[in-house]
């Protein structure tokens, strides 16, 4: 499999948001938080004009699941996905809102906002994760993919099996440092707080299973 190199100015800024532009590492949960919720969203608007197609909310949802055993940490949701170009286009550049082109496109509709960050959101998962996989199937497509990469290093992409359409993005959480404990990021209670802070507008459910007693 070869590896794709992200463009140059990806890997600059990839590694400056690593390094520096956000104090607060927690915010990683937000920006995937807030993907996940665009994805469904789009699912949403596509089921607005295509009469195939119903919206039934229950069906939609996203999901967080930490594993201290495997030290990591999955964002699930039930979104639209991304096909093969799409995982290439987006997630190859860096700083390419993709939300912006469609809040644009889509807001004129019926005056339904959607709350998008704009810029570096998906490459905050590289602040709290050595690597980070993205396995996705996007909606009427056939085929799976898997998206990984462990940072400015590059990425690869390989088709996987996946049963549902929608996207898991699992974060291989980094280890302790002094300065940093990373171990915070598989804690139920705090994952939880840290959702309650920054994703409370989020309108669809954010699920996750309290197993700590
Ligand atoms: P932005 O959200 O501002 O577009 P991001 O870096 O957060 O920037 O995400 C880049 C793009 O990757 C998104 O616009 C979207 O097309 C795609 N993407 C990221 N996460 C998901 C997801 N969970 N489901 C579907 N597409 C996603
Ligand atoms: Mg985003």
């Amino acid at each position: 499999m070869t590896k794709m190199q992200f463009k140059a100015e990806s890997k600059r800024l990839l590694e400056m948001m690593i390094n520096s532009i956000y104090t607060h590492h927690e915010v990683f949960l937000r920006e995937l938080i807030s993907n996940a919720s665009d994805a469904i969203d789009k699912i949403y608007y596509k089921a607005l004009t295509d009469d195939s197609l119903t919206f039934n909310k229950d069906s939609y949802y996203i999901k967080v699941v930490p594993d201290k055993e495997t030290r990591t940490l999955k964002i699930i949701d039930t979104g639209i996905g991304m096909t093969k170009e799409e995982l290439e286009n987006n997630l190859g550049t860096i700083a390419k809102s993709g939300s912006l082109a469609f809040k644009t496109e889509n807001e004129a509709k019926d005056g339904y906002d959607i709350i998008g960050q704009f810029g570096v959101g998906f490459y905050a998962a590289f602040m709290v994760a050595d690597v980070v996989t993205v396995i996705t199937k996007a909606l009427g497509s056939e085929e799976a993919y898997k998206w990984e990469s462990e940072g400015a290093d590059g990425y690869t992409i390989e088709p996987v099996e996946k049963d549902s359409v929608g996207t898991e993005i699992i974060l291989k959480i980094k280890e302790n440092t002094e300065d940093e404990k990373y171990d915070e990021y598989l804690d139920e209670y705090r994952l939880k707080s840290i959702i309650k802070k920054y994703s409370d507008f989020i309108r669809y459910p954010i699920k996750m299973d309290i197993t700590s007693s």
